[in-house]
């Protein structure tokens, strides 16, 4: 009913003017200008930095085991799962969703993911990594069967697994093949069929001594990644698993076809359910940390 009042414009869409004003006064037109300037002014910005991220990601230069890495696109899943950012790394809403990581890690809120910024994240996994450092005693490891691995015709010895980190991965692999979209092929009773590579163990638990030989057998092959993975496998706790192309190859070519597998995927978006926590090098790399975060914090 009219009232004789001027009818003010309605309030911008998303804000209804009872919400903040009970008393229904609404802001001066003035001031509602300015808002609408500060939209317009961080769309431009989110716009502007978008298209950097476009670029940077197969651009920016940083330096990991010593070795030279170009960009950041192999770790855009990892990064968009740590952001919650449910679009590309071109998009605005990435922009939008990183600024406000930049934010609350103390950096300038610019949207656009230079070395800096991927820098907070890497640190960032690096923390959430496994933090246990005992070698698997063998009362903890148990026989992994073969039809969970990657090569079925491995010996016993390199099919052990820590207990407890072998029954999360039964629970986690159970439930991708559950998951249809993936596609899978699964058993009757759920388990991933004999002839389903994808998430099939590639190496579990090695010892220091097998490390070492590992790592004499090819001391140049691409091994800076061992290097800084300070390599847990030995806990029985950290697992390669298949998740496409070369099983545990490095090269970017390579990484970047894992990363873009559905199963890579899921991995990021599901694994810490289940108490996996990436290494964000190696798409295949996961370790066991438990359903509640870290089994034991032990300070180094
Ligand atoms: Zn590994």
């Amino acid at each position: 009913m009219r009232t004789g009042r001027i009818i003010a414009p309605p309030p911008p869409e998303n804000r209804p003017a009872s919400v903040e004003n009970p008393a229904s006064v609404e802001p001066p037109v003035e001031a509602r200008a300015e808002e609408s300037a500060e939209k317009m002014t961080a769309s431009a910005k989110f716009t502007t930095a978008a298209a950097q991220n476009s670029r940077l990601k197969t651009s920016v230069g940083w330096i990991f085991g010593g070795k030279q890495q170009q960009g950041w696109q192999i770790y855009e899943p990892l990064i968009r799962e740590t952001i919650k950012a449910e679009t590309d790394a071109g998009s605005n809403e990435f922009a939008a969703a990183l600024s406000q990581r930049q934010k609350s890690a103390g950096l300038s809120p610019s949207g656009i993911l230079d070395e800096q910024t991927f820098r907070s994240f890497v640190a960032d996994w690096q923390t959430n990594r496994l933090k246990h450092r005992s070698p698997a005693t063998a009362e903890e490891l148990v026989g992994g069967l073969p039809a969970d691995f990657y090569d079925p015709g491995r010996s016993p010895e390199l099919r052990q697994i820590e207990r407890e980190t072998y029954a999360a991965y039964k629970r986690m692999v159970a439930a991708a093949a559950a998951d249809k979209s993936l596609n899978l092929k699964a058993n009757p009773d759920g388990a991933l069929a004999a002839n389903e590579r994808f998430l099939k163990i590639v190496s579990s638990h090695r010892s220091k001594e097998y490390q070492n030989q590992l790592r004499a057998a090819s001391p140049n092959s691409g091994r800076a990644a061992l290097a800084v993975n300070f390599s847990p496998h030995f806990t029985g706790r950290a697992l390669d698993i298949y998740v496409g192309g070369e099983p545990v190859s490095t090269e970017d070519n390579n990484r970047l076809a894992q990363i873009n597998t559905p199963v890579y995927q899921w991995l990021v978006k599901n694994a810490a359910q289940f108490g996996f926590r990436p290494y964000f090098y190696e798409p295949w790399h996961w370790e066991y940390v438990g359903a509640n975060g870290q089994i034991d914090l032990i300070t180094e």
